[in-house]
């Protein structure tokens, strides 16, 4: 098994089992032919190729991934399914009033798919829909819930959210740092290595052919002026297609096509040992998610096992936009997560951490994902979740495969389809950049939390984002 695999308290837990481990899907050796390849093994690529034959059956559609399929962050990640509820002000600037409600309405429709697929194929991802809770875990923060629900009522959508002073937060969760929040009934969470893997088994099942350890070198539009097929070449052999799927996400980041629309930054997770106990001692029984109201992301949940799985966003990048080894691990990043678990829950402090891991995030300008389409009407892609593509992908997924097949629905139509987010800087400023902003945002939340104060240098430098008019940072 790869390191990874190993590593990811999810992966090892998912891939015990055999139907989650699932039948071999050896590397492609040979040429072949396909009606659709999907490059990248993940859920987009996974959801895009299903999709793609619920709406042909008959279509030929081949999957190519460098490693194995959810081994990425799709098997990694912190398992949160929330929509696009928090995203609502992003959505309202970008796309106006109605383009943001439709979104918000296609990433909850999203949610219900989701639970219904799992239980039609029997795939058991510990899926619990007892919403989230943002919150302030420290009195800097507090407040933090005003906007959300100024947006929810400019929208109409203020239903969905119920705001909790100290005492109702105590209903769902205690901590001594805790200051009060806001709970969204509409969310959920997942194993993701579960949701992944089962997906794979799925695909597999249903015809889809998938290579694993096969790595696209090379994608080539088609040759004689775009009407050729497309090539997707790989080290053994090539996939000749009508169509392509790119679904690479954070590994675009270092493609010439979108590496100044995305930046690869890492998040890391930590998780306990069972401790089903101590849970109930700061009374978080139910299946309710967290997260907190620093700029930097930090999201907690629990395992139906008893366990604390905490992660931090923001963390370290490279130079040159290139995933690497070190998205995989970091001891400095995974410490900050048990610091924050530490932090929030002193009687866990002699609780073991069982695991520790991380992964890239396709970080864009606009916090949001994109999808579109180039070389004609050939090559596919869908990308720039920014950390939040649990449910996202599926959307995503099914944008792909009505384009691919010529058709148009409600989903096309979105304002996220054919919709570019704004540049980042080119090299080398954009990871320089990154890595100042970074240091400074994370400087910023740690001062404040600590002190209530920050200095104006790290305050003017985590802010520069904003006053250059991309949707990150304070
Ligand atoms: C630590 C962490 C926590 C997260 N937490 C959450 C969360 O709680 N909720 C949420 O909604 N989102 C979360 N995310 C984000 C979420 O995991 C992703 O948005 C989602 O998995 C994206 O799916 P994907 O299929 O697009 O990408 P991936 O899962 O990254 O799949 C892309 C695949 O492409 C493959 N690939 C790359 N290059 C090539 C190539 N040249 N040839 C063939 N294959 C290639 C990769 O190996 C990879 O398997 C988190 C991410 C991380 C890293």
């Amino acid at each position: 098994m790869s390191d990874i695999a190993t590593r990811c308290w999810w992966l090892s837990e998912a891939l015990a089992h055999p139907e989650f481990r699932g039948e071999p899907a050896p590397p492609l050796l040979g040429d072949t032919a396909a009606d659709v390849v999907v490059v990248g093994g993940g859920y987009t690529g996974l959801w895009a190729a299903w999709q793609l034959r619920q709406l042909e059956p008959g279509i030929d559609v081949v999957v190519l991934e460098r490693d194995e399929c959810g081994f990425g962050p799709s098997g990694r990640n912190g398992g949160f399914i929330n929509g696009f509820y928090d995203h609502a002000a992003t959505l309202v600037d970008l796309f106006g009033r109605d383009g943001a409600v439709k979104v918000i309405e296609a990433g909850a429709r999203t949610i219900d798919e989701l639970e219904a697929w799992m239980t039609v194929h029997g795939v058991d991802a510990w899926f619990r829909r007892e919403g989230y809770i943002g919150l302030a875990s420290s009195p800097a923060q507090a407040g933090g819930w005003v906007e959300p629900l100024e947006v929810a009522r400019e929208l109409g959508i203020e239903d969905r959210y119920r705001v909790l002073d100290r005492e109702a937060l105590g209903a769902f969760v205690r901590s001594p740092v805790f200051e009060g929040g806001h709970h969204v009934d509409d969310g959920g969470t997942v194993q993701p290595a579960r949701l992944a893997r089962g997906l794979r088994r799925v695909a597999m099942e249903h015809g889809i052919r998938v290579h694993e350890h096969t790595p696209v070198t090379r994608l080539e539009p088609g040759r004689h002026g775009g009407m050729g097929p497309v090539e997707a070449v790989t080290p053994r052999g090539t996939v000749r297609a009508k169509h392509a799927v790119l679904a690479i996400n954070a590994w675009a980041g270092g493609t010439k096509r979108f590496g100044s629309r995305i930046v690869p930054r890492a998040s890391y997770i930590a998780i306990t040992a069972p401790v089903p106990d101590r849970l109930a001692d700061i009374g978080w029984t139910s299946g309710v998610s967290i997260y907190d109201y620093r700029s930097a992301l930090r999201y907690l949940r629990t395992t139906p096992d008893g366990r604390i799985a905490m992660g931090v966003g923001g963390e370290r990048g490279t130079w040159n936009g290139k995933v690497d080894d070190r998205f995989d691990f970091d001891e400095r990043g995974t410490q900050h997560a048990v610091d924050a678990i530490h932090r929030f829950f002193p009687g866990f402090r002699d609780v073991p951490i069982e695991a520790r891991w991380g992964g890239p995030i396709d970080v864009t300008s606009s916090h949001q994902p994109f999808t579109g389409t180039f070389a004609g009407d050939r090559i596919h892609y869908a990308l720039g979740y920014t950390g939040n593509g649990v449910g996202p992908s599926h959307l995503m997924g099914k944008i792909l495969a009505a384009r691919i097949l010529g058709r148009e629905t409600d989903d096309t139509r979105l304002p996220l389809v054919d919709y570019e987010p704004r540049r980042f800087p080119p090299q080398p400023f954009r990871s320089l950049g990154a890595a100042i902003v970074n240091a400074a945002t994370v400087r910023r939340d740690d001062a404040l939390d600590a002190t209530g104060r920050v200095d104006p240098v790290t305050d003017q430098l985590a802010r520069m984002p904003r006053r250059m008019g991309y949707h990150l940072g304070p």
